[in-house]
């Protein structure tokens, strides 16, 4: 079988996270590729689940191995990272890994693996809800939420390097269309 891989981009607050909960939830051909990063937990995730929460000198040690797919220094010193074992596994356990990552990793990813992989935008209508949404999660200090709200304009003016650009207008129809993208990709 060949080896495919699912790559999910958004600006944070786009509400990517909860397509991406739905649509492996509903697919259970995919799964999730828990990446590794230097920022500290949020209160209530899990190390191995959320994310592998390493230390600044670990993450350095895994690059200097090359055990990584693409990793990028998303916020100032925060690195994430996927790494080439986790994928491997997946695959290994006949399962097609579904990503989560910043638009500048996702377009690396997307590159290295080519017609393999599919590559989506999610796009929230606008800065001004992207902003409400943030606000309303409450977990960013205001230099953390305009870095976030700054990067998020930046990076949607990217959208168009990718395979499909989903708009979450409303939840359900976001969700309804990665669904129908995603299946047609795996069955090809
Ligand atoms: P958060 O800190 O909110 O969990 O994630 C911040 C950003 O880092 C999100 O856009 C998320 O998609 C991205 N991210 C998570 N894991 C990776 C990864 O392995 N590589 C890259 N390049 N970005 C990642």
């Amino acid at each position: 079988m060949e080896q495919k891989i699912i790559i999910v981009t958004a600006p944070s607050g786009s509400g990517k996270t909860t397509i991406v909960r739905q649509v492996l939830a509903q697919l259970p051909a995919l799964q999730f590729s828990v990446s590794a990063t230097t920022r500290n937990p949020r209160p209530g995730e899990v190390d191995g689940a959320d994310y592998y929460f390493l230390s600044p000198e670990l993450f350095r040690e895994k690059i200097a191995q090359d055990a990584f797919a693409e990793y990028e220094m998303v916020y100032q010193d925060k690195y994430y990272g996927t790494l080439h074992e986790k994928l491997e596994e997946t695959w290994q356990a006949g399962k097609t890994p579904l990503v989560d990552i910043d638009v500048k990793g996702a377009k690396t990813l997307k590159t290295f693996f080519g017609e393999r992989a599919l590559s989506l935008f999610i796009q929230a209508p606008s800065i001004e809800i992207l902003k409400e949404r943030l606000i309303n999660r409450g977990t960013e200090s205001p230099e953390m939420l305009k870095e976030r709200l700054d990067k998020a304009e930046l990076e949607t003016s990217f959208k168009s390097d990718f395979d499909q650009v989903i708009v979450n207008d409303q939840l359900e129809v976001a969700v309804t269309e990665t669904l129908a993208v995603v299946r047609q990709f795996l069955n090809d």
